[in-house]
């Protein structure tokens, strides 16, 4: 029970990575708060969490990339459960593997509003409510495609490298408010998150997809919500402002 008595507010917790840490938080005695615009799913996710354990859930639509969302989210979470102690900003889409030269602004705008964005809304509205009760945790979920240029498109890559800068200021500037800000950069994760990929272009493939002969397998949720629980818990208490690769080795070489 490492979260015992905590709240944590997970993005993007309908599915994949976000619901696995759900779960799993919800096991070690955290109450979760799943925040997703796949309602449907979120609260499934939630009546299934509380099936096992009485009123340890709750499902909230949110679109990350609307701040009226985004903070309706947290006041949401602290009306029902009192408080937020740990905010995983988990929602994510990999929309297009296309370089600089080809994507257009719709699709950069659109990845922006997601990953950017949306961590961003959530960070700068659960901090303000860190400050007040002394302390708080945010785990922000990137990608390896944060840290090497050819994981995937530009879009992507690029928003994924300013979710860890994000981090890392975060980190640096609350410090000594009793707030840590850490990054987790899964490699190829097996979720849905293919669904939000379009069409992939052949180029797109064999740029991106370099890695995958040295990769040894896909990893799974459950193996990336294990390091978020390290990171939200006690565990990690001198950890901040760090980036955890967790790829299987994808990065090694
Ligand atoms: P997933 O598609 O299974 O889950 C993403 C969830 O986010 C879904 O439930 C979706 O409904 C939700 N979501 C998407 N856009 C949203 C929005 N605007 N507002 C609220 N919710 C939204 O995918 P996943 O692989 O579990 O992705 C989780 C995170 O992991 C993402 O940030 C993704 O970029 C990152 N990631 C994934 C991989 C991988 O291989 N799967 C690798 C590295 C990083």
């Amino acid at each position: 029970m490492r979260l015992l008595d905590k709240v944590a507010v997970v993005t993007g917790g309908a599915s994949g990575m976000g619901e696995a840490i759900c779960r799993l938080f919800a096991n070690e005695g955290a109450k979760v708060v799943i925040a997703d615009y796949n309602y449907e799913d979120a609260l499934k996710v939630a009546d299934e969490i509380n099936a096992e354990t009485l009123d340890a859930a709750a499902a909230i639509k949110t679109d990350v990339s609307n701040e009226t969302d985004v903070d309706a989210m947290i006041d949401t979470a602290i009306a029902l459960f009192g408080k937020v102690d740990i905010l995983v900003n988990n929602a994510g889409i990999m929309d297009g593997f296309e370089p600089v030269g080809e994507v257009s602004n719709d699709r950069w705008d659109r990845v922006f509003a997601v990953n950017v964005n949306g961590p961003m809304y959530a960070s700068r509205k659960a901090i303000a409510h860190f400050l007040d009760q002394g302390g708080g945790n945010i785990i922000n979920i990137a990608s390896i495609g944060g840290l090497q240029g050819g994981r995937a498109g530009a879009a992507y890559v690029t928003s994924k490298h300013a979710v860890i800068g994000l981090t890392k200021n975060t980190a640096f500037m609350y410090a000594k408010k009793g707030i840590r800000c850490n990054a987790i950069a899964p490699g190829a994760v097996a979720t849905n998150i293919a669904n939000s990929m379009g069409t992939i272009s052949t180029f797109g493939q064999q740029t991106t997809g370099v890695g995958m002969a040295i990769n040894p397998a896909f990893g799974t949720p459950d193996q990336i919500a294990s390091v978020a629980l390290f990171l939200a818990s006690d565990d990690s208490s001198f950890v901040n402002g760090a980036v955890v690769t967790a790829d299987g080795g994808w990065t090694s070489y």
